[in-house]
This record gives C-alpha cells, sequence and structure tokens, in this order.
C-alpha cells in the first residue's frame, strides 16, 4: 500500500529546520537511551537540556551540516513514557524519526499555525507548538504523566517528546512528537473533528463531496446521521476512558480540544487509496494561498495562474512513492482501542463485526483557557448561543464534549439532545 508524500528533501524550504529537528532529537534521544534507567525524581520533570551543533562538533555533538541549537525537554519523562507507558521501542522510535528524506509534510491543516510532518513510516507526527502551548505542556508534565500511568488507555494524545530548535539569529521553533492515530495501512474513508459544539461546526457539504481527505465537523457528524457503533463492552469501556481523559482536561483548565474520528469502511478496503488523493488537497500552495489571499485576483490573474503552475510543479517534484509496513506496530497492540486492525472495530449489540473500523483520539490538548479565548468567548457569544459556542470555559467545555462523545455512540446516553438542535 503506497503513500505518496510531500517529501521534504534539499530544496525544500523547510529542508535545513527538518534536517536540525532530526539531527537534534537523534543526538539527544541516543544520548539517553544510552543511560541505565533510574526511578524519575521531580526534577526529571523541569528539566531541560541544551546542545549546540555546528559543522566542527564537539564531544557531545558530533559536526552536522548546520549551525543550530536544540533543546531537550524533561528527557527522562519523555523516556519513561516511551518505554514503561506506551510501548515504544526506543531503536524503532529513532528509526523512524531519523532516516534520510524521512519526513512529508501535511502543510497547515489547522488555523493555529502550526506545521505538521509526518514520520516516513507515517507512525509518528511532528507539531510545532507555540510558545504557550510549549510552556503550557512543560507546567502540566507531572500530571499528563500520572494520568497516563494510570490510565494506560488514555485517548489523550501521546506524546513521546518535547524539543526546541534555535536557528543562527532565528525564531525558536518548539515541537512536540506525538502518535499518528491513523494507521499507515488503511484508507481512512471519512475524518472528523469533533468537540460538542455547534456554533459554525461544519464543512461545506459541497466541498466535502470533492475532497476524500476533509475534515468534517460536528455538524456534518449530526446531519449524515453518523453513530458509532460499537456493542456494549466495548462502549462502556470507551465511555469511561472518555469520562476520566475529559476529567483530566477539565482540571487542567484546558478547552478547544477535540476527538478526532476516522473511519475506515472494511468493504470498500483500500483500493480508493486515499491518501493518494490527499496530496491535491494539503499541496504546498495551500497554506501560502491562505497567507497571502489578496495575491490571487481572479482565476486568470497572472498570480492566479503562476500560482496554479507552482502547484503543479511542486506536487510533480515532491511526489515518491514510499513503501509501508503492512502490519500493526507493537505499540497499539497494547491498546483497547487501538489493537484492532489499529483501531475498534464496529460491532453490534451481540458483539458481532460491522464493516467498519473507527480510529479515534482526543488531539489538540494544550490550549488553556487563556484571556485570548476569554475575549473570543464574549465577541462570539455576542451573535450566537452562548452555550453552544466553541470557547466556553473549561468545566462547561469538557462537560459539553463529553456529553456529546457519549450522545455520538448508538445506544449511548443523550443522543436525543444534540440530534434535535
Ligand atoms: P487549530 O488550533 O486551528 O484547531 P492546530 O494547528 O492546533 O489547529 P490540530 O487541531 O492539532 O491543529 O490538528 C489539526 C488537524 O490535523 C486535525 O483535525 C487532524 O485532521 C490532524 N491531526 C492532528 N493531530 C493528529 C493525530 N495525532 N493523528 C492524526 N491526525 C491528526
Ligand atoms: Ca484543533
Ligand atoms: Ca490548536
Amino acid at each position: 500500500n503506497p503513500l505518496v508524500g510531500n517529501l521534504i528533501g534539499e530544496g525544500h524550504v523547510n529542508y535545513v529546520l527538518m534536517y536540525n529537528m532530526l539531527t537534534g532529537i537523534r543526538i539527544a534521544v541516543s544520548r539517553w537511551q544510552a543511560k541505565l534507567r533510574r526511578p524519575l525524581v521531580p526534577e526529571d520533570f523541569t528539566a531541560a537540556h541544551k546542545y549546540s551543533f555546528d559543522i566542527v562538533g564537539n564531544e557531545l555533538t558530533p559536526s552536522a551540516k548546520y549551525d543550530f541549537k536544540f533543546k531537550d525537554y524533561a528527557p527522562w519523562v519523555f523516556r519513561e513514557l516511551r518505554e514503561s507507558h506506551f510501548h515504544l521501542d526506543p531503536a524503532d522510535y529513532l528509526l523512524s524519526l531519523t532516516a534520510k528524506y524521512i519526513l512529508s509534510e501535511l502543510g497547515s491543516p489547522g488555523k493555529s499555525g502550526s506545521f505538521f510532518y509526518f514520520s516516513r513510516d507515517y507512525r509518528f507526527i511532528i507539531k510545532t507548538i507555540h510558545h504557550t502551548e510549549h510552556k503550557f505542556l512543560r507546567k502540566i508534565l507531572p500530571e499528563y504523566y500520572e494520568h497516563v500511568k494510570a490510565n494506560p488507555h488514555t485517548l489523550l494524545s501521546r506524546f513521546y517528546g518535547l524539543h526546541r530548535v534555535k536557528l543562527p539569529r532565528g525564531r525558536k521553533i518548539h515541537f512536540v512528537i506525538m502518535n499518528n492515530l491513523f494507521p499507515p495501512h488503511k484508507d481512512v474513508h471519512e475524518t472528523y473533528d469533533l468537540k460538542g459544539s455547534t456554533v459554525g461546526r461544519e464543512y461545506p457539504e459541497e466541498k466535502a463531496a470533492l475532497n476524500p481527505r476533509a475534515v468534517l465537523k460536528d455538524l456534518n457528524w449530526i446531519n449524515r446521521h453518523r453513530q458509532l457503533e460499537i456493542g456494549p463492552e466495548k462502549r462502556a469501556l470507551l465511555t469511561e476512558q472518555l469520562r476520566r481523559d475529559s476529567d483530566l482536561l477539565k482540571l487542567l483548565h484546558v478547552m478547544d480540544y477535540s476527538l478526532l474520528v476516522g473511519i475506515h469502511n472494511v468493504a470498500r478496503g483500500n483500493r480508493d487509496n486515499v491518501r493518494r488523493n490527499t496530496l491535491k488537497v494539503f499541496s504546498p500552495a495551500v497554506p501560502m494561498v491562505k497567507r497571502k489571499p489578496t495575491q490571487v485576483k481572479g482565476p486568470s490573474s497572472p498570480e492566479a495562474i503562476a500560482m496554479r503552475r507552482l502547484v503543479r510543479e511542486s506536487d510533480i517534484q515532491n511526489l515518491e512513492s514510499i513503501t509501508l509496513p503492512e502490519e500493526d506496530h507493537g505499540e497499539r497492540q497494547h491498546l483497547i482501542f487501538y489493537q484492532e486492525d489499529g483501531g475498534i472495530r464496529a460491532t453490534d449489540e451481540e458483539n458481532k463485526n460491522l464493516d467498519q473500523i473507527y480510529y479515534l483520539g482526543i488531539i489538540d490538548i494544550l490550549t488553556p483557557y487563556t484571556t485570548l479565548k476569554k475575549m473570543e468567548h464574549v465577541w462570539k457569544g455576542l451573535s450566537a448561543d452562548i452555550h453552544k459556542i466553541s470557547p466556553v470555559p473549561p468545566a462547561e467545555y469538557a462537560d459539553r464534549f463529553f456529553s456529546f462523545m457519549k450522545a455520538i455512540m448508538r445506544g449511548g446516553e443523550g443522543g436525543e439532545r444534540f440530534k434535535s438542535e
């Protein structure tokens, strides 16, 4: 099942950044990996280690192609998370993240300006994060760690590492490494990003018809009468885990997170090769158009023509086949919600298999309820129902999120409330 990716090779605008990220990870992670494991101490949570790379090299860092600084945060904690709680094989992890020409870029699918990169085997995602998210993750790391320890089946994003790269005279770029919820070996036919908010939470259906990789939202789910069909036992487990995870998020005072749901249709299989179509959607020109909308004046303006040519050329340059593993990787087998073909198999009330596999998890969990969000809350509240808009205070957000998630399961409680809206 080949994945065609928008690979970052030499010459790509983000090549140097990628090179530095991966070089930093390789050196930092292997340095800690070489040490004997020991129990965590409180200082491990606040630790940060600096590395300075240059073309000459020194005793700590081998020579690199570029000059840059790298910072590794809480390495012992993340190592513990990876090995003891997320069941990652250390050698595997390094290999996935450091092979040559390893990453493909997904542009910036969210509004936040974050960039996403897949490891070449599609198992890991590097997400660049804002400084405030970085600070926040460091602050909540002890609670996050304890939660993961107490909840091996948590649906929260699995954070494998937190790092920073700084180019000479350049910006500081923070990033996390996390699990890709979607498996390398199955097409995902429908994707939903669900928050439990119904105001403005709709991806236009006309556009969705043309774009198999569209990320649909709450209203699309409701209007399409979708349901998570999972038998009673799995439903109870999932409900309980969602309850615990949203309780933690409430306690941490965060909001704006979502349940990401990918649906694989077994009868359709992998023949559509949905990921191949992805590229046409998230081509490098998408973020460019977003950033400079005024440049594209009309379909036949010189700018628009140049832009289209750019898209075509870069698409062709960057298309390259990758062979993906056919089998599930080790870590998923340990996890109830990720062990049936990498996800949850749909089942009826008698636990007989149905035709779908669901891939789900809670993502984007690093947004604290800051002043900015409070302002957005008041602002959006002026024009819509103040309890249905997406930015509401954390306790309300978590309760609404949890009720919605219960409602989207067949046989789950509270379905009528949302359906009638
Ligand atoms: P915003 O703050 O505007 O919502 P963001 O930049 O913080 O955006 P996310 O919400 O984290 O981005 O993710 C945006 C999209 O990227 C998701 O809707 C999903 O399609 C994809 N995505 C994010 N995290 C994952 C993941 N762990 N596995 C698979 N896909 C993911
Ligand atoms: Ca989001
Ligand atoms: Ca976000």
